[in-house]
């Protein structure tokens, strides 16, 4: 491709861009395709000779976008936000233009400088204490992984990294019933192994019970454990429970352990002064990552991941080859030594572009609303018989069922499954599912980019009658 083919095809592209944000909500939210449908529509083999990229651009009208589920549209209710944005798509295509490696400074000094503001700007936003410093990691997943990683270095005065894991085998971590999934991968990649997460009781709200993490330290030190680490999760996947810090926290000080705090999901509100309150207790938090790249606006991949003695985390993952030494080390910021991979892409960019073209009160106000949909819709909820809210609601996730009188759990489940299956089939909404306590419950997450109050009534309207015709038709509740 020539640099006039490149021009040409470069508006074609931001054309189709345009045009896909504009009619985005027309699409069936999630793709309906059949595994293997995709594939088998695709050649076997590569081709031998150059093909005119307008075949491609056809192709992926044609063979891909029947197979997209669609996370951009404002219907789009399922798991939680990946929220995109036009600003962050724009930098991201610079970004991929300029492919450099920021894996130290001297590969890209404006990179590297870059990150580090941005990550001081988010610190502020979020109100997080002057003395943490940030990173930008691929993912939640990764930083809690650098995080377990270093709070194991820690425990073991350093040696681990050196000499692998000997009688550190009992070294254990703590989170509640409901933690992400990646803590236990973490905590099997780490070499802590898998069962040494020990999974905490939690209250009636679902966050974690600090008197029951308390019983679980100590048992495991009466019986040759060494406690290392905890992870609290503000907004957990299923429910959006957020742990007390300032309880945990001091059951950590007590008992010297590392405090890791997951807000991949719910981070993004304390850019609400209104929301602080979920990080009381910061003072005893070692780490903390969250996700602009999920309710932020910004495109996958951007984790912000923050530590109070980034000494320690450069300790950990700090490797120095020849070919890597540079004259400017310790003046300034080598990422790669505050994570695992190498080779790291040019994110700060696009984190640039979305704070500077929404600005902070802009950022505030979509938030703000996001959760004002979520508090609405919990209202209209509990106000419509037969329904019945399952978790509190905190921040964007609102957790409930339809459940008549009289319908038992097992009926119920049944139901509800058969509701959310229905719902998606019509494509015009897409909403997944959660266990609560072996109830099932249907999520419906309030925060895509584009959402409006609109399309929050309309969804539940469509919920309602959903439930009604599915209940009637199965006859399992008479109406009188
Ligand atoms: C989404 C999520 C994660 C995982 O985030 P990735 O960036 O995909 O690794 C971890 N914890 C919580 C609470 C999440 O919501």
């Amino acid at each position: 491709m020539d640099s006039n083919e490149f021009r040409r095809y470069g508006h074609e592209v931001v054309e189709w861009i345009a045009r896909y944000f504009e009619s985005v909500e027309n699409y069936p939210v999630k793709s309906g395709v059949k595994p293997g449908a995709i594939k088998g529509a695709l050649p076997d083999i590569p081709p031998a000779q150059s093909e005119p990229f307008d075949s491609f651009m056809h192709d992926l009208d044609e063979i891909i976008m029947p197979g997209i589920t669609h996370w951009q549209s404002p219907n789009f209710f399922a798991y939680f936000p990946a929220n995109s944005s036009p600003p962050s798509v724009l930098a991201e295509m610079l970004t991929s233009a300029l492919g450099a490696q920021c894996m130290i400074w001297e590969t890209s000094p404006a990179a590297a400088e870059l990150e580090e503001k941005m990550m001081e700007w988010l610190r502020v936003m979020t109100g997080l204490p002057a003395e943490f410093e940030g990173v930008i990691q691929d993912s939640a997943s990764s930083a809690t992984l650098a995080a377990l990683i270093t709070a194991r270095e820690k425990a073991t005065k350093f040696r681990s990294n050196s000499e692998g894991l000997k009688d550190e085998g009992r070294l254990r971590i703590y989170a509640s019933t409901q933690a992400h999934s990646s803590v236990e991968k973490g905590a099997g990649v780490a070499g802590f192994g898998r069962k040494n997460l020990v999974r905490v009781a939690i209250r009636s709200d679902y966050s974690i019970d600090p008197e029951a993490l308390e019983k679980a330290i100590e048992k495991d030190l009466a019986q040759g454990f060494t406690p290392c680490c905890v992870v609290a999760t503000l907004g957990t996947t299923g429910t959006t429970a957020i742990d007390s810090l300032s309880e945990v926290g001091a059951v950590c000080r007590k008992h010297g352990l590392w405090l890791h705090v997951d807000a991949a999901l719910a981070g993004t509100a304390l850019l609400l002064p209104e929301m602080r309150w979920m990080i009381r207790g910061i003072e005893y938090v070692d780490s903390l990552v969250f996700n602009p790249h999920k309710w932020m606006f910004t495109n996958f991949d951007c984790s912000a991941y923050f530590v109070r003695d980034a000494a320690s985390l450069i300790r950990t993952f700090e490797i120095l080859p020849e070919y890597l030494k540079t004259r400017t080390r310790g003046e300034v910021n080598d990422y790669r030594d505050w994570g695992i991979p190498l080779g790291r892409r040019f994110r700060a960019l696009k984190l640039w572009a979305v704070i500077r073209s929404y600005g902070v009160e802009k950022l505030q106000l979509m938030i703000r609303g996001h959760i004002r949909f979520a508090g609405m819709l919990a209202g209209l909820i509990k106000a419509e018989e037969g329904f019945e809210m399952m978790a509190p609601v905190p921040l964007n996730t609102v957790c409930f069922r339809y459940c008549p009188a009289g319908m038992g759990d097992e009926e119920a489940n049944l139901l509800n499954e058969k509701i959310n299956h229905s719902l998606n089939d019509t494509g015009k909404i897409y909403l997944t599912h959660t266990k609560v306590e072996g109830r099932y419950v249907l999520r419906m997450v309030t925060a895509q980019t584009n959402l409006t109050e609109q399309h929050v009534l309309q969804a539940w309207n469509l919920i309602r009658e959903t439930a009604s015709a599915i209940s009637s038709q199965d006859g399992t509740v008479n109406i009188d």
